[in-house]
């Protein structure tokens, strides 16, 4: 099991790490991110892990809805 996400309004540590303009908000709770560029992400980590679960790590897009 993964920790609990924490709070939306502390960024992905993945947005800590990457150049600010690479930045993005997550398309699920709209936390900051490392949304765009290489090694981007549509979804923080926390939202990915359970896609990452069903689909498994190459899964590139993620559709909001059912
Ligand atoms: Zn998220």
């Amino acid at each position: 099991m993964m920790t609990p996400a924490p709070p939306v309004t502390e960024p992905d540590p993945s947005a800590l790490i990457c150049s600010g303009d690479l930045v993005g908000p997550c398309s699920g709770c709209q936390r900051k991110t490392h949304k765009y560029g290489r090694g981007g992400s549509p979804l923080c980590q926390w939202c990915m892990a359970p896609v990452m679960e069903k689909w498994g790590p190459s899964v590139r897009y993620v559709k909001t809805h059912p």
